[in-house]
């Protein structure tokens, strides 16, 4: 993986075989059971483990692995009957199938009960679905996208949005879009939906109503995914630094971990670092544990490990120095990429909006 990574991040390569070795040993939809292809492990084994693991080298892959896992996977496993589960989990488990999650629009990410993307219903259990997506994670080799379409008034918001599946063909037109990190493969296209045909047996879950609450679940879980790619990402930069510090000299006194201020840097990142990954196996755990309150760990999680992951990262290029600031280094890129942990699968501050309603409220009513 590591030549790879560094690949995908200088040239924007999407690693189309890689993707696919990862699917044939298990590693890119670690939920799925083995039924369809998966190893079936739970979500601290699967989101947590292996994708903070994938991340310690590619965080890239680590935010590929989280989406197709989380947002897809968890998706057809819950909500899909056993037609699509039997015909698309099995491709997208084994890597034949690339697989996106199509919710962002250019007109609205953080406020997602107001996507415009429609689609209509017509005889013979057919529906046509036109719209825009952006910033879709595989969105230029996807074989089949999971979308979120208005299936009914925009007054109605979120009660008013189906999923579908929509397998690519001529109707899905794909624009490349150039991101400042995570680059090979996420959120690098913008797609439009021109007289898309899908049928009955595409919808994934309840009309109307079913959509939103599909996305909601699976952002939920996502919030962990995107925690250990924030665990991953922030390793990588440790390893890197300590080992740089061992080595390199300045003012005549080998070496720089011999500093005082250098030792005290490690022992924060290690000391930040450990707290996020006790909330993130944690809200993990609960889950596997159909405890509700997972909603607020998944969020507490993703809030802390994002903003934790940022600022490691920064703090690795400076112990690193001018190698820190190349593209010779893994932290140069670590930077570069952990600010998205901030943006995606529900911004900072929409954890801090979330945090706050269950303050108020309490848990909310959560499908387990
Ligand atoms: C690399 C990358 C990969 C992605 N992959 C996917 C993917 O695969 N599929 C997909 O569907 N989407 C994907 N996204 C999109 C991502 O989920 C959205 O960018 C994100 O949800 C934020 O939406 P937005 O960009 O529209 O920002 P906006 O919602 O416009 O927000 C802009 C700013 O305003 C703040 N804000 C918004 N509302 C409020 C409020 N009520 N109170 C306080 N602050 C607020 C936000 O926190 C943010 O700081 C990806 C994005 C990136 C960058």
């Amino acid at each position: 993986m590591v030549p790879v990574a560094r690949r995908m991040d200088l040239e924007d390569y999407y690693p189309r075989d890689l993707i696919k070795d990862l699917g044939k040993q298990g590693f890119l939809t670690p939920s799925a059971p083995p039924e369809y292809g998966g190893p079936g492990i739970d979500l601290r084994g699967g989101s947590a483990v292996v994708v903070e693991e994938l991340s310690r080298y590619s965080p890239t892959l680590g935010f590929i692995t989280e989406i197709v896992n989380d947002n897809i996977v968890y998706a057809l496993l819950r909500y899909g009957n056993n037609r699509q589960r039997e015909e698309i989990l099995p491709k997208v488990a084994s890597g034949e199938w690339v697989a996106s999650y199509a919710l962002t629009e250019p007109c609205c990410g953080s406020d997602a009960a107001a996507i415009e993307t429609r689609a209509e219903k017509r005889g013979g259990g057919e529906w046509i679905i036109n719209g825009r997506k952006i910033w879709i994670t595989q969105g230029a080799y996807a074989d089949i996208y999971l979308l979120f379409a208005r299936t009914g008034p925009r007054e109605a918001r979120h009660r008013a949005i189906t999923a579908f599946l929509v397998r690519r063909n001529d109707c899905v037109e794909v624009s490349r879009l150039e991101m400042m990190g995570m680059r090979g493969g996420a959120g690098e296209a913008e797609i439009k939906f021109n007289d898309c045909v899908v049928s009955d047996d595409d919808v994934l879950g309840n009309v109307n109503e079913g959509g939103f609450r599909i996305a909601m679940v699976t952002l939920d879980l996502a919030r962990i995914g995107i925690s250990a790619v924030a665990l991953g990402l922030s390793q990588g930069v440790l390893d890197e630094a300590l080992e740089w510090a061992k080595t390199r000299t300045a003012f005549g006194k080998p070496p720089l971990i011999d500093w005082e201020w250098i030792q005290f840097q490690l022992a924060d990142i290690k000391a930040r670092l450990e707290i996020g990954r006790t909330v993130t196996y944690k809200a993990a755990w609960l889950y596997d544990n159909k405890d509700p309150s997972f909603v607020l760990y998944a969020s507490i999680a993703k809030l802390y490990t994002a903003q934790m992951a940022v600022d490691i990262a920064r703090d690795g290029v400076q112990i690193l120095g001018g190698f820190g600031y190349s593209k010779e280094s893994f932290s140069e890129r670590a930077y570069r990429d952990a600010k998205v942990l901030e943006i995606a699968e529900g911004t900072n501050e929409i954890q801090k909006m979330v945090i706050h309603k269950i303050l108020m409220r309490g848990l909310p009513e959560v499908e387990l």
